[in-house]
């Protein structure tokens, strides 16, 4: 056995334990090493059974004197019970809604048992202790009981008492084969534990202490990597050749006068520091970041439009079919005047549009799209994941002539691997990199995921929007809410109710099969698009839209609903998803209604409420929450005190740590690094122990094992 050996292989893990690992990422022993504990349980005391008392937390040990198992009638509830002697004396043991243990534990067993005492009506008594048995010459070799035992999150049918089982015995097999991943000289500088103590420590601690050490060096171990990879990868940026673009102030000033305002100053300063980078014959590798509704997308264009003035070609990549198409219509709008090939790109159907601007749109077929696109034929291709699938026969990715710049929007929701397929090199070098996001990113971890990506920030919105009116529904205020609702359509404007996200792995009665496809939400819009085009607004046009919707659909609703003239339109109050999540923009939808508000997080609630107030008009967000516990309450509570989305994503960041809200989840990076990611003195020492070594061994030739090491990590994070 090594590290690298797969867990199907391990004795102990047939085939339902493979694939619950595996929905924990878990695939070889390594993972399972390297899958810590979240806390520890003190049971190193252990005492005589005289000296128990109630209260205490503590261990026992002693024979079973004898067990029966017994139901209660009332509550329908198995109880074991089990006497437990020592020579001091005896205890009772209880064990609720365990009727197997009664095949496991006999009269006569020595067991181990903890837990905490509790004083029962005839005396004091155990309940539900952990326990295991124990025999002659093995009383230093308890797993469960009897000393500190780790506490791992119980996911995926995964129990703490069979992960320890394990991992013990992996690591008695493995003993001190394991390699230590951080070079000696940086374990002696900062006097971490060694690899093999380090584990056996985390997993299975002798004392508090050692754990926390151990922790201690693998929170650094995880960030260190982190941070090495951060910093090759900018070695390798700098070395790259792009397309060096001049800035055309006569496209871009005539683009700015077509436009019907004026920029804001926040808008200027970030046109121009993008501008100033493109100029450079090295890669950009710049975050626009600024607020749901303060205008990135124009930022945008005038790049786009710079890079194609210069003679290259442009592609956009945006999260949803949706919004694609939207940045399709804007963007078409926007370069009217310039006389550009713009290709569109989405979906699964291997159907697409290209409008040549004065033309209308000719829809061509996306092998044409692709030969246009590599034949330098379009100058802005904009579109979804699609973009980037590839390989097959049935989804080439897509090849360009000369791509000068690559634009991600809402980045957040792309993987950082997905982000590096547009950047592609061709011919005239790597392209630059603009990604675009509403989700601040705190200033660690904008440091160590995104190294020294650098950052523009639109720090205002446009001018004369108002402050959008944020309000908590309770249950006998729903009635109030939608007679106001009825009143701002008839007034001629548009509402957006948003669905509740179903938490799939808590609902057993939705098959996996439609957890897995997503249609466990669809159901839940149909119910609310009944209940409200029926019940509550028949006078209205309601309208639904979820992800599986065909694309013709989502578009002909999209349109429906978004037509700014009130005869055309169709659509009053759309039901939706959280397909309408991000970047959606209907300036005359004023009422946002979420329901089931505290499903969500708050910087995406925050997003939903970005979709209203886009125009002069007074907007509103209703935050339904039919189940409001203290905390909840607290979290939309913020919502409705706080309308900047920075302030409001230093709050999720408390709430929830920081991987969920910056998307990089699915990274790879572990979930103690994750942790880590807060800790600003442990972000910058370990950015100097990875500086100290780069400076020194710039290719870490003299560092093989720490390189093998550091690529495979590269290789994990897609850091690029
Ligand atoms: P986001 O930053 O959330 O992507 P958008 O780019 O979608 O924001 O812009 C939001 C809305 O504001 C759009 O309708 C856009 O036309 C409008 N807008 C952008 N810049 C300005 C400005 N300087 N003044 C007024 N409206 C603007
Ligand atoms: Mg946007």
């Amino acid at each position: 056995m090594d590290p690298s050996t797969l867990v199907e292989n391990l004795s102990h893990v047939g085939v339902i334990y493979k694939k619950r690992l595996k929905r924990l990422g878990i695939k070889n022993v390594q993972d399972l090493l390297y899958h810590f504990p979240y806390r520890y349980e003190d049971f190193s005391n252990v005492k005589k059974i005289a000296e128990a008392r109630a209260g205490e937390q503590c261990s026992l040990q002693g024979k079973i004197l004898e067990i029966e198992s017994s139901r209660t009638w009332k509550k329908k509830m198995s109880l074991t019970t089990a006497l437990v002697g020592d020579e001091s004396g005896a205890l009772r043991i209880v064990w609720f809604n365990q009727p197997y243990l009664i095949k496991m534990i006999k009269q006569g067993d020595f067991l181990s048992l903890s837990g905490k005492i509790l004083q029962g009506k005839d005396g004091i008594y155990l309940p539900n202790p952990s326990f295991e048995k124990m025999y002659q010459g093995e009383e230093n070799s308890l797993t469960h009981t009897a000393r500190i035992i780790s506490v791992y999150p119980e996911t995926e049918n995964l129990s703490s008492r069979w992960l320890r089982y394990v991992i013990k015995s992996i690591l008695s097999e493995i003993k001190n084969s394991v390699k230590d991943p951080l070079p000696e000289e940086i374990r002696k500088e900062y006097g971490f534990l060694g690899i093999s103590k380090a584990l056996q420590q985390i997993h299975f601690p002798d004392s508090l202490e050692l754990a926390k050490k151990a922790k201690e060096r693998f929170s650094f171990e995880n960030l260190f990597f982190l941070e090495l990879a951060v910093l090759r990868y900018r070695m390798r940026l700098s070395s790259l050749k792009a397309p060096q673009l001049s800035i055309r102030l006569e496209y871009i000033q005539k683009f700015t006068k077509s436009l019907p305002f004026k920029l804001t100053d926040s808008q200027k300063k970030t046109a121009w520091q993008i501008l100033k980078d493109l100029e450079k014959p090295r890669p950009m590798n710049r975050l626009l970041q600024g607020d749901v509704g303060s205008g990135k997308t124009v930022v945008a264009a005038i790049a786009v439009l710079n890079a194609i003035k210069n003679g290259y070609q442009a592609v956009l990549m945006a999260p949803t079919e949706v919004l694609v198409k939207q940045h399709f219509n804007t963007i078409w709008k926007l370069l009217n005047n310039f006389k550009l090939d713009v290709g569109l790109l989405t979906g699964k159907e291997d159907k697409f549009f290209s409008k040549k601007l004065k033309t209308d749109s000719i829809e061509i077929s996306r092998k044409k799209l692709l030969e246009k696109a590599k034949d330098g034929k379009i100058d802005f291709l904009i579109g979804t994941h699609a973009l980037i699938q590839g390989g097959g026969k049935r989804s080439p990715g897509v090849k360009f002539k000369n791509l000068a710049l690559a634009v991600v929007d809402e980045q957040h929701r792309f993987g950082v691997e997905q982000r590096a397929k547009l950047l592609a090199d061709d011919s005239s070098g790597t392209p630059h990199l603009l990604s675009m996001t509403a989700t601040p990113i705190p200033r660690t971890l904008a440091l160590t995921v995104y190294g020294d990506l650098d950052l523009s920030l639109i720090t205002e919105l446009p001018k004369g929007r108002k402050k959008i009116i944020t309000e908590i529904v309770l249950p006998e205020e729903r009635e109030k809410t939608y007679r106001f609702v009825k009143k701002e359509v008839k007034k001629g404007r548009q509402v957006f109710v948003l669905c509740p996200r179903i938490e799939l792995s808590q609902r057993e009665d939705i098959p996996e099969e439609e957890k897995l496809q997503g249609w466990a939400e669809v159901k839940a819009v149909k119910q609310e698009y009944e209940k409200l085009s029926k019940e509550v607004f028949p006078e209205f046009n309601v309208g639904m839209m979820h992800g599986k919707l065909p694309f013709k659909e989502k578009e002909r609703i999209m349109k429906d609903f978004s037509n700014p003239v009130s005869k055309r339109r169709k659509i009053d109050i759309l039901v939706s998803t959280s397909v309408i999540e991000v970047g959606i923009d209907v300036p005359n939808a004023t009422v946002m209604m979420i329901e089931g508000a505290d499903r969500f997080g708050l910087a995406q609630l925050h997003q939903f409420r970005g979709r209203v107030g886009r125009s002069e008009y007074q907007s509103y967000c209703f935050l339904f929450s039919d189940s409001p516990s203290r905390k909840t309450e607290l979290r939309l509570k913020a919502l409705v005190d706080c309308e900047s989305g920075f302030k409001l994503a230093e709050k999720d960041l408390e709430i929830r740590g920081p991987g969920d809200f910056i998307g990089i989840r699915q990274s790879g990076i572990a979930d103690l690094a994750m942790k880590s990611l807060g800790d600003v003195a442990l972000i910058e020492k370990t950015r100097k122990a990875a500086k100290e070594i780069i400076e020194k061994d710039p290719g870490l030739k003299n560092h093989p094992d720490l390189k093998a090491k550091a690529d495979a990590f590269q290789k994990r994070i897609h850091l690029e």
